[in-house]
């Protein structure tokens, strides 16, 4: 892939400094040999760690590959080794008691009978209506592409489980390449028989078959030389230092950050005002992932599926074995449960987790008492950046203002944009680039 290198770093004469030794921060180091990792885990990988119980490696929150760049795939593929390639993704939602295949507007035959009139009539008028204008807000958009019935009973209740948000509340700018605006024939299809053709975008996808998701990575990190357990705490962009919270300091001439931005503008010595009202505007959501291994076999051949109702507190499960079989035992069924509140939002994690595991219990009928091997649960601080109408404007000041003072943000949550995992490792080889030309300016 461009601008990578497989040779040892070394030293550069402007000392260029990354935060972050998340897929980001891989793809700078790898784009410019030299340059200084400080990570504030013990692990690389960041969002992309997986997480070894028991010999089965749990991701935070489901992870798979279903990147379209050649590039990027040929080097994933080459650092795993070996990988388990899925031509069609079994995917399901559950729904009042039973289970819709996914997506729900190709599978209206799975309603009853009222519901999937009222869906295929309200989806056809949305299509007879149709206009190019463009909606102001996600719930316009749902309700423009898949009617008032679907927008309603489905993509509403998700969106607050999932975003934690209103429909209205969200923008439309992150919805390119991940919902599928609907193909009649498909639907109709699908509301009159079985044999619905999928159309989904993660329909095909891969998956390592040892090491969980950072299986894909985990090669390419020992030759960047990442100095672990190294949290930044504050950074003095007039006299270019950070201060880690182990009490080291060091000096750059250019800082490349994948560090959340509401933490970078929070580290900032004197940021002015602005700066600081634009950090606090942006919004999140944290994630409680519960792992489990359960001593029952298999207990469904899903990759993944997505609970909709609302009394239901996981958003979204996956089962290991299914993405990678030989990563868990026979007689074990291992599974991992989502579910996400907003970064503001009270919590209390484990009882959460508790009813969780519950609910779990009686939906994929196993015993929370006899059958539990392990429950782990983990908390992810930083989950999903939310793109509501606050964010765009937020991040555009915040970013150019540290631009100007020679802080290059790059990834999922330095450019605060909700991308996949391959976006974040190319805008680290993408910002690696930039630093570049700004430096040849110089
Ligand atoms: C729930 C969920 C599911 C996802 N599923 C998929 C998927 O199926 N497929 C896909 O391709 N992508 C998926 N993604 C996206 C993917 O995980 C990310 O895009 C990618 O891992 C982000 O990498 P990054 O380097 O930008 O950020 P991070 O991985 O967060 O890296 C930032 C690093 O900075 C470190 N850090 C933070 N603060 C400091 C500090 N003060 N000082 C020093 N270091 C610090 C962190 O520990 C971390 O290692 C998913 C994301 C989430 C949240």
């Amino acid at each position: 892939m461009d601008g990578e290198t497989d040779d040892l770093p070394a030293r550069q004469d402007n000392q260029v400094v990354v935060l972050g030794a998340g897929l980001a921060g891989l793809g700078f180091a790898r784009a410019w040999p030299g340059t200084l990792v400080f990570e504030a885990k013990p692990h690389p990988g960041g969002r992309a760690w997986s997480i070894d119980i028991e010999g089965v490696f749990f991701d935070q929150g489901t992870h798979i590959s279903h990147s379209r760049n050649d590039s990027f795939n040929d080097m994933i593929r080459q650092a795993a080794g070996k990988v388990v390639e899925t031509e069609k993704a079994q995917v399901s939602n559950f729904w009042k008691g039973s289970w819709l295949p996914y997506p729900v507007q190709n599978h209206l035959h799975a309603l009853p009978l009222e519901d999937r009139v009222q869906a295929l009539a309200d989806l056809i008028q949305a299509r007879i209506n149709h206009s190019d204008v463009e909606p102001p807000d996600y719930g316009a958009w749902c309700r423009g592409q898949y009617g008032e019935f679907l927008a309603d009973r489905f993509y509403r209740v998700f969106t607050e489980k999932y975003w934690r948000a209103p429909m209205e509340n969200l923008a439309t700018d992150w919805l390119a390449g991940r919902l599928l605006p609907p193909d009649l024939t498909t639907v109709i299809r699908g509301a009159l028989s079985e044999a619905s053709e999928e159309q989904a975008h993660f329909s095909r996808f891969r998956y390592p078959e040892r090491g969980g998701y950072f299986g894909f990575f985990e090669s390419l990190y020992p030759k960047l030389g990442v100095q672990h357990n190294e949290t930044a705490v504050e950074l003095d962009l007039a006299k270019k230092e950070i201060l880690f919270d182990s009490g080291r300091r060091q000096d750059y001439d250019i800082l490349a950050s994948s560090i959340p931005l509401p933490d970078l503008v929070e580290a900032v010595k004197d940021a002015p005002t602005s700066v600081r009202e634009a950090a606090a505007r942006l919004s999140w959501t944290k994630l409680l992932c519960v792992n489990l291994l359960i001593e029952r076999k298999s207990l469904s051949d899903l990759h993944w599926f997505y609970t909709y109702d609302p009394d239901q507190h996981t958003a979204r499960a996956y089962l290991p074995r299914n993405l990678s079989p030989g990563m868990v035992a026979e007689g074990i069924t291992a599974l991992q449960a989502e579910v996400f509140r907003r970064n503001d939002e009270p919590w209390d994690p484990e009882s959460l987790a508790e009813e969780m595991i519950d609910q779990m219990a009686s939906l994929l009928r196993f015993s929370a008492k006899r059958d539990l091997r392990v429950a782990s649960p983990v908390v992810v601080r930083y989950a999903y950046v939310v793109s509501d109408h606050a964010r765009a404007a937020a991040v555009a000041h915040i970013l150019a203002w540290l631009r100007e003072r020679d802080v290059f943000c790059m990834g999922l949550y330095g450019k605060w944009k909700y991308v996949w995992s391959d976006y974040a490792y190319l805008s680290g080889v993408e910002t690696a680039a930039e630093v570049r030309e700004r430096l040849c300016r110089t």
